[in-house]
């Protein structure tokens, strides 16, 4: 019985590993639960699974849920209550699927509290992978990607060395714009754009599936997962979505992971390592597919797949500037003050003033992911 903690448990990456645990109750013990907000979702969360320790980052709804729920479990709140809550004594292994850059921190603290980490969310490695993955190494800590792709990779390159690798091909469905012509950019709606033809998923996320970001991070996060440089990543576009992601090695032979669209697979995977447990989705029906479709991504079309490759050769600071920027511009989006085609616009003013620091340590990174949002939001309004 592994004992696990799943932050952002109201999220659909943390419902649907509730689910999974769910499933297998003689497998997984959950033992803390963390929302952002959410405590309508937690509540019943707790009343389910019983763990001993929750929080809620937003203090107010920490106080509320209180006063709501008997003393069985311990409510903490706030950055430091989540700080608290990932050092648990009791917890083996933790499920990061809080989206966005508030992950970095508890991350930095599970890894150095010895916590194999089950890692959903990308742009904490985005801001700052080398600094993540050099921790993971000191405190031998496993980092088990949950991201479909990430986890296709790791299956594929099945534990042998980057050295191995000649290339991998990072597959994208091309998101819920792929067909729609470049000049109905600017005026496509929030709705549609949330509209994603093959995945389920929260809102940011579907955003940057729409820009290519999405694809643009996980190249990042491919590098540091893997230690691959940025030039042996391409990215290929793949509709049906069934082909997670490739790896071809050093003798021409590629190795690639395929299995039905669904994240419960890939969580699966990451809390189950290094067993195959068995999974009541089903597989790929080949007689039914017929056919796999593949094609090149349209830079021009998508901009910020483009800002994400000069990220990924520049480095340093800079993926963390292209994030906290992504991050306020895909927010300003979803908020209806700028139009889709701003977005990209944002991210690459802010990447522009941006003075690189080369080596940056954790401190470096908050400093510049903090002037990157103070940047984007200077810069919103005179772009649209
Ligand atoms: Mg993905």
């Amino acid at each position: 019985m592994k004992r696990i903690a799943v932050l952002g448990s109201s999220g659909s990456i943390g419902q649907s590993t509730l689910a999974v645990a769910r499933s297998m109750p003689r497998q997984f013990k959950v033992v803390a639960l963390s929302v952002n907000s959410d405590i309508v979702t937690l509540k019943q969360q707790i009343k389910e699974f019983k763990p001993r320790l929750v929080c809620v980052r937003d203090s107010c709804a920490a106080f509320k849920l209180k006063a709501d729920i008997g003393s069985l479990t311990k409510v903490l709140s706030g950055d430091e209550g989540l700080d608290e809550l990932v050092k648990d004594k009791e917890i083996q292994q933790i499920m990061f699927a809080i989206s966005g850059s508030a992950a970095l921190g508890p991350l930095i603290s599970a890894i150095k509290a010895g916590k194999d980490i089950a890692l959903a969310n990308k742009e904490a490695l985005v801001m700052a992978g080398p600094i993540v993955m050099r921790l993971a190494k000191k405190y031998k800590v496993n980092i088990l990607p949950v991201d479909s792709e990430q986890s296709a990779i790791w299956q594929s390159l099945g534990g042998l060395d980057a050295h191995n690798v000649r290339q991998v091909y990072l597959t994208a469905s091309g998101g819920p714009l792929r067909k729609l012509a470049v000049n109905k950019f600017k005026d496509v709606t929030i709705a549609r754009v949330l509209r994603h033809p093959r995945w389920k998923m929260g809102k940011k996320i579907t955003v940057d599936s729409a820009t290519l970001m999405n694809k643009g991070l996980e190249l990042l996060e491919a590098m540091f997962l893997f230690n691959l440089e940025a030039g042996k990543i391409k990215i290929l576009i793949h509709p049906e979505a069934l082909i997670h992601s490739m790896v071809e090695f050093n003798d021409g032979v590629t190795m690639a992971q395929l299995s039905v669209t669904d994240m419960r697979i890939p969580i699966q995977y990451a809390l189950s390592f290094p067993e195959r447990l068995s999974c009541k989705l089903g597989g790929v029906d080949f007689y039914r597919l017929g056919k796999l479709h593949f094609e090149k991504p349209d830079l021009k079309k998508f901009p910020c797949l483009r800002l994400a490759n000069q990220a990924a050769q520049e480095l340093g600071s800079m993926p963390a500037v292209l994030n906290a920027a992504n991050e306020e511009s895909v927010n300003f989006f979803l908020n209806g003050k700028i139009n889709f085609l701003t977005i990209p616009k944002i991210v690459e003013k802010v990447m522009r003033a941006h003075a690189k620091i080369t080596n940056p340590g954790l401190a470096d990174i908050f400093a510049c992911d903090r002037w990157a949002r103070e940047e984007a939001k200077r810069g919103a309004w005179r772009i649209n």
